[in-house]
C-alpha cells in the first residue's frame, strides 16, 4: 500500500487535503485496512509528480477535466483524478461558464470579473437571477476507462458583494436556502454544500474502486 496510488490533477494542496478527507471516511476503504497515512501516501498532487498545467482548451466542465487528468495519466502512468469548475448563470445561458475565470480577460482579477458579471445582470430582476456553481470531476485510469460525476451549488446572485471570506464569485452567490453569501459562510459551510464536494462524493466509490485494485466502474475512452 506504500507509494502514490492516484494523483491528483492540481496544485492546490487544498484539493488534495479535500479528497484524502473524504476517502478517509470511506467505509469500504476503512474495512480494507486504509489509514490516514496510507492515503497521504497514495493520494497525491500533480506537482509532486512533476506534471505541468494543461492548458484548459475544452468547451465544457466534462472536457476540461477529463484533459486534466488524462495528461497526468499519460505522465505519470497512475489513476488521476481532476476537476474543472465555474459559474452558470441561467438568464445568460449558462455564462460565464468554462469563462468564470478569465469572463473579464485573460489576466482579469476576480473582482473585476465579478464588477462585469454585475453590471451586465444590472437590469435582472431578484426573479430572475438564480446561477449555480458547477463542477465536473473526473477519473481517468491507464487503462483509458474515463468516468465523471457532476456537483452543484444553486443559489441567487445578489445585486452587491457581501462578504470577504471565499474567492472568486463567492461575495455574490447566496445559496438555496440561505441568508448569507457564500463569502459570508465559513469554510466548514461551504464545503459542506459545495459543488466540489457534491462531485468529489459522488465520484468516491469510483476511486475506492481503484484504489482497492477493483479497477473502475465506467465507460471505456
Ligand atoms: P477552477 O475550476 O478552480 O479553475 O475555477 C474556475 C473559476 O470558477 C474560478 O476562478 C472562479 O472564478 C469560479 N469558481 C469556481 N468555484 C468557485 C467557488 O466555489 N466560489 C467562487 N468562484 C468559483
Amino acid at each position: 500500500m506504500s507509494g502514490p496510488r492516484l494523483v491528483l490533477a492540481t496544485h492546490n494542496p487544498g484539493k488534495v487535503r479535500e479528497l484524502r478527507a473524504l476517502l478517509g471516511a470511506d467505509p469500504d476503504l476503512t474495512a480494507a485496512g486504509w489509514t490516514p497515512e496510507g492515503l497521504d501516501a497514495a493520494v497525491v498532487d500533480a506537482g509532486s509528480m512533476g506534471c505541468a498545467a494543461v492548458p484548459e482548451t475544452g468547451v465544457t466542465f466534462t472536457e476540461n477535466s477529463l484533459l486534466k487528468a488524462r495528461a497526468v495519466v499519460d505522465r505519470t502512468g497512475l489513476p488521476a483524478v481532476a476537476d474543472d469548475s465555474g459559474l452558470a448563470v441561467d438568464v445568460l445561458g449558462g455564462a460565464p461558464g468554462i469563462f468564470s475565470a478569465r469572463w473579464a480577460g485573460v489576466e482579469a482579477s476576480d473582482s473585476r470579473n465579478l464588477d462585469l458579471l454585475l453590471e451586465q445582470l444590472a437590469e435582472v430582476g431578484p426573479d430572475h437571477r438564480s446561477a449555480a456553481f458547477v463542477c465536473a470531476a473526473s477519473l481517468v485510469t491507464p487503462d483509458g476507462t474515463e468516468t465523471t460525476r457532476l456537483g452543484r451549488l444553486e443559489g441567487t446572485l445578489l445585486e452587491e458583494p457581501r462578504g470577504e471570506g471565499g474567492f472568486g464569485y463567492d461575495p455574490i452567490l447566496r445559496p438555496e436556502g440561505y441568508d448569507r453569501s457564500c463569502a459570508e459562510l465559513t469554510m466548514e459551510e461551504k464545503n459542506a454544500i459545495s459543488h466540489r464536494a457534491a462531485a468529489f462524493l459522488a465520484l468516491r466509490h469510483d476511486v475506492v474502486e481503484v484504489l482497492l485494485g477493483r479497477g473502475p466502474a465506467g465507460g471505456r475512452r
